[in-house]
């Protein structure tokens, strides 16, 4: 039988992620195994139908539960301080199960608008087919939530720091309206990583990871993670999980849980990293507007200092000189690669107009900000000089 670490003192982030959720075998190995099993074998009948009748201990089946994958699962809930979570193969599968799970036809959710597309996808088309109506508001404006809310919302979905441009909701306050509403508020943490941002201390009911981002964070594998209470947990998760199947494969859960390891460490070199890229480019003639969770000039400052910490490693600029400066900057790069991921030890760039947010209309994007000289940048975790040398260099070419 598999042997729990158990701790005496509460332990601080960066020790949980090393230590946190730890199952040892009878072999005492120092690395966390991987279970590389699809089910497990009993001694007898009577503990088969002892284990699934819930009256003994174990797993079954790694569609519901695989020891690998609970490790990885019970490392998330110390850093998050949740109570249960569930792993999924994605982020997108993470998503797409949270909001499925707990709607039926003839509800409504209410979403922040700025949303990474196969959200919005996953809301308004997939919901929506199966008759769950929706509502985009514009996140910032609290009012608007207000004012969204109908008898029949049940949910209310939102994401911040926004994709690309890196407007910040104010989690509480969204969090009041939704519980004077009675409906369940899901927040897409990825952009700000678990640490740096914790939405269920917040009034937030549930919080999903694309894991694929900072927690492999080494473009390893996809992976995705939902967290919760207990009870929401058991009421609405637990049997759509069981029976739909969006499970994380062992292998990649493996992967993440040694990505929790460092997870600290990355993000705080990828958000020293941002931060300075962030003041250099700020002093570009070449560049207009940079966005940065973490300056005094961002339009969300207030809200920042409030409820997130220690900035961002996401940062967002335009190039006065639209999409053709914006493309003769990302091809000069050298170190920093043009890609859409986002979170990677490795600094990556990305243009959204015609990548990521390129099947919106030109109208849409610029009601979200999104220009055409508009670039994301995702710090890595490479040394700050040798970005800042290779943004200089590719601010000279433009
Ligand atoms: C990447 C991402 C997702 C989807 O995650 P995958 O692991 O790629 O499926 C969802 N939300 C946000 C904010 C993301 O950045």
């Amino acid at each position: 039988m598999l042997q729990k670490n158990h701790n005496r003192r509460p332990l601080r982030p960066a020790t949980q992620m090393v230590h946190g959720g730890t199952m040892r075998s009878e072999f005492g190995e120092t690395s966390e195994a991987l279970f590389l099993t699809q089910g497990f074998v009993y001694e007898t009948a009577e503990s088969a139908e002892a284990r699934f009748k819930g009256e003994a201990p174990g797993f079954i089946y790694s569609r519901y539960g695989n020891p690998t994958t609970r490790m990885f699962e019970e490392r998330m809930i110390a850093l998050e301080g949740a109570e249960d979570a569930r792993a999924t193969a994605s982020g997108m599968a993470a998503v797409a199960a949270a909001l499925q799970c707990q709607v039926k036809a003839g509800d409504h959710i209410l979403a922040s608008r700025a949303l990474f597309g196969s959200c919005r996808y996953v809301i308004e088309t997939m919901l929506g087919r199966l008759g769950v109506s929706s509502t985009f508001v514009d996140g910032r404006d609290l009012d608007q939530w207000q004012k969204g809310v109908r008898p029949e919302t049940r949910v209310f979905f939102m994401e911040t720091p926004t994709n690309p441009t890196l407007e910040v909701i104010d989690i509480a306050a969204v969090a009041e309206i939704a519980k004077a509403a009675k409906a369940v508020l899901v927040v897409d943490n990825v952009f700000a990583t678990p640490m740096q941002q914790k939405p269920l201390e917040l009034g937030a009911d549930v919080v999903i990871y694309s894991a694929t981002k900072h927690i492999d964070g080494q473009g390893r594998c996809l992976g995705g993670v939902i967290l919760s209470n207990q009870d929401w947990i058991d009421e609405n998760l637990h049997e759509f999980f069981r029976h739909t199947g969006p499970s994380l494969s062992p292998f990649n859960a493996w992967t993440l849980l040694k990505g929790l390891e460092t997870l600290p460490l990355r993000v705080a070199q990828q958000t020293v990293n941002a931060s300075r890229l962030a003041d250099h480019l700020a002093g570009s003639s070449k560049i207009g507007k940079v966005l940065y969770p973490g300056r005094p000039d961002h339009p969300d400052a207030a809200i920042i200092a409030k409820q997130m910490t220690g900035g961002s490693t996401l940062l967002a600029f335009e190039l006065t000189g639209g999409k053709e400066a914006a493309f003769r900057f990302s091809n000069a790069l050298e170190i920093i690669r043009i890609s859409n991921n986002l979170g990677d030890a490795k600094s990556l760039i990305t243009h959204p107009a015609t990548t990521t947010h390129k099947n919106l209309s030109p109208e849409v994007r610029a009601e979200l900000g999104i220009s055409d000289g508009m670039l994301r940048l995702s710090a890595g975790i490479e040394d700050a000089q040798d970005l800042i040398e290779d943004v200089e260099a590719a601010l000279a070419a433009v």
